[in-house]
């Protein structure tokens, strides 16, 4: 499975290429939201609870609930930037043994690598285009169940290296904001 790690770096260039060059303060508050999905390995059941279609669209719905209230000064753009970060993380997940995209409706795991082909069994599998669970000894992908492997931080020099870029490409991006914050 991706690596905390890999998460990080998704998170952090997705902020430095979407947020503007002052908005450092919603880029740590927006941080979160690329790892929180990893919550589930501890409340609830992994690649499950915190890993499906609805839980993309709670800070979208959140953000119409302030809005109904007129009760909301955050602007529409973090809610939704919040959404598509919960959305990279289960995606890149999906291709690393697969999510369970509609729990808690549907107990089936779901990986795209299957459905393009990539992986022996996937070959077989674009006819049945569903997949129920990997191959192999990853159980709980088959079954969702809480008992789940540790997530490693970093899982490989080349993550590593991703992870240093991110993090250069973060600081570089909020370095104004971020000198300021060291010298007030
Ligand atoms: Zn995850």
């Amino acid at each position: 499975m991706p690596s905390i790690g890999l998460h990080l770096a998704v998170t952090l260039f997705f902020l430095a290429s979407c947020l503007k060059d002052d908005d450092l303060k919603p880029a740590l508050v927006l941080l979160p939201f690329g790892l929180l999905s990893d919550l589930d390995s501890f409340i609830g059941v992994h690649r499950a609870t915190l890993h499906n279609l609805f839980i993309i669209f709670v800070p979208l719905l959140i953000m119409i609930a302030l809005k109904r209230l007129k009760v909301s000064t955050i602007k529409d753009r973090y809610f939704i930037f919040a959404s598509l970060l919960l959305a990279a993380h289960i995606f890149l997940d999906a291709f690393y043994n697969g999510v369970f995209l509609f729990y808690p409706f549907i107990e089936k795991s779901y990986n795209p690598l299957f459905w393009f082909g990539l992986t022996e069994t996937g070959l077989s599998a674009l006819f049945t285009w569903v997949v129920p669970g990997n191959v192999g000894e990853l159980v709980y992908v088959i079954t969702p169940c809480p008992s789940v492997p540790e997530i490693p931080i970093i899982s490989s020099g080349i993550e590593l290296v991703i992870l240093i870029f991110a993090l250069l490409t973060f600081f570089l991006k909020f370095r104004v904001k971020l000198s300021k914050g060291l010298h007030a």
